[in-house]
């Protein structure tokens, strides 16, 4: 019986850092997966983005640098 494999992955748009508990789909990843990302954020310019480059654009927007 062939099963159906859904790869699940987040991964940050800046550095590309993927989260430790991407992998093939089963809900007790997703569940895991979700709790490791809460403090990932989506952002407009970059997509999705790990809290340190989360923190690091935040920075550089209110310095002016970009
Ligand atoms: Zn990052």
């Amino acid at each position: 019986m062939k099963k159906n494999l859904i790869w699940c992955e987040v991964s940050c748009r800046r550095c590309q850092a993927v989260a430790h508990f991407s992998g093939w789909y089963s809900p007790e990843r997703i569940k895991k997966l979700k709790q490791e990302t809460k403090s990932w954020r989506e952002d407009d310019d970059y997509g999705i983005l790990c809290p340190d480059c989360y923190e690091h654009v935040t920075r550089e927007r209110e310095l002016g640098i970009r």
